[in-house]
């Protein structure tokens, strides 16, 4: 049996793909990593230099800035949840808010971006051991992955679920705005040119839109047990 595999779990989002992982990845004792995370650092990057103004990106100044981002990922040791931190800074809250959110996709569009945040993920996960969870991880980052899932659910019950997630967090989100930006993320996703959001042809397709979080977790562990 093959140690310290590479496990790529992609999909849409909102499907709960970094929860699994986070628990997938105890289970095996490995590390999780949430590419999302670093998608949406960069984007708070954006916005804390103003290379983000009214929606419009100033994609030269974030190009030739890129080397200035350091993202890195350290464990709350009370609470055990991965927090990722942005030029040594704690911004797990703010990479999630729904401002964010709404610029997060196009932020990923650009393929410097994208370079960059893969050549971190393919440092980080080099050594096998990980649970990394994204859009193109099974497709661009580890096209060799040992084991590759591709997480879909209906685009109402992600809203649904990140509604929820809002609300939890006292953030009174409309619904439809919440299902606008998740659909608005899918399209830009599974368009762009670069590295598109796509199930890898050997993936193993999950549709968790009537699974709660511990059933899927209890059909990906299947899934890889049965090819380990
Ligand atoms: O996973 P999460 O929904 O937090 O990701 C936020 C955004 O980051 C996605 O909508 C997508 O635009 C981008 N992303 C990406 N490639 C990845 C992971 C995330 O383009 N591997």
């Amino acid at each position: 049996m093959k140690e310290n595999l590479i496990i790529a779990i992609d999909g849409y989002s909102s499907t709960g793909k970094s929860s699994m992982s986070k628990i997938i990845a105890r289970n095996l004792g490995y590390t999780h990593i949430d590419s999302g995370a670093m998608y949406r650092a960069v984007t708070l990057y954006a916005f804390q230099h103003q290379y983000i103004v009214d929606n419009k990106i100033d994609e030269q100044a974030l190009i030739i800035n890129l080397s200035d981002i350091k993202i890195e990922f350290k464990q709350d040791l009370i609470t055990q949840k991965n927090l990722t931190f942005l030029n040594g800074e704690n911004v797990e809250a703010d990479i999630r808010t729904m401002e964010v959110s709404k610029m997060v996709s196009p932020i990923s569009e650009i393929p410097a971006v994208r370079d960059y945040c893969v050549a971190l993920q393919q440092q980080m996960g080099e050594k096998g051991g990980i649970v990394m969870d994204g859009r193109d991880i099974g497709t661009t980052v580890f096209p060799n992955a040992d084991i590759k899932i591709f997480v879909t659910a209906s685009p109402e019950v992600r809203a649904q679920r990140r509604f929820l997630e809002y609300q939890q967090q006292g953030k009174n989100i409309p619904l439809d705005e919440v299902l606008k930006n998740v659909n608005e993320r899918d399209y830009i996703d599974s368009h762009r040119e670069y590295s598109p959001l796509r199930k890898a042809d050997d993936a193993i397709e999950v549709d968790n839109s009537n699974m709660n979080l511990e059933e899927t977790v209890n059909k990906v562990m299947e899934i890889i047990n049965s090819k380990k």
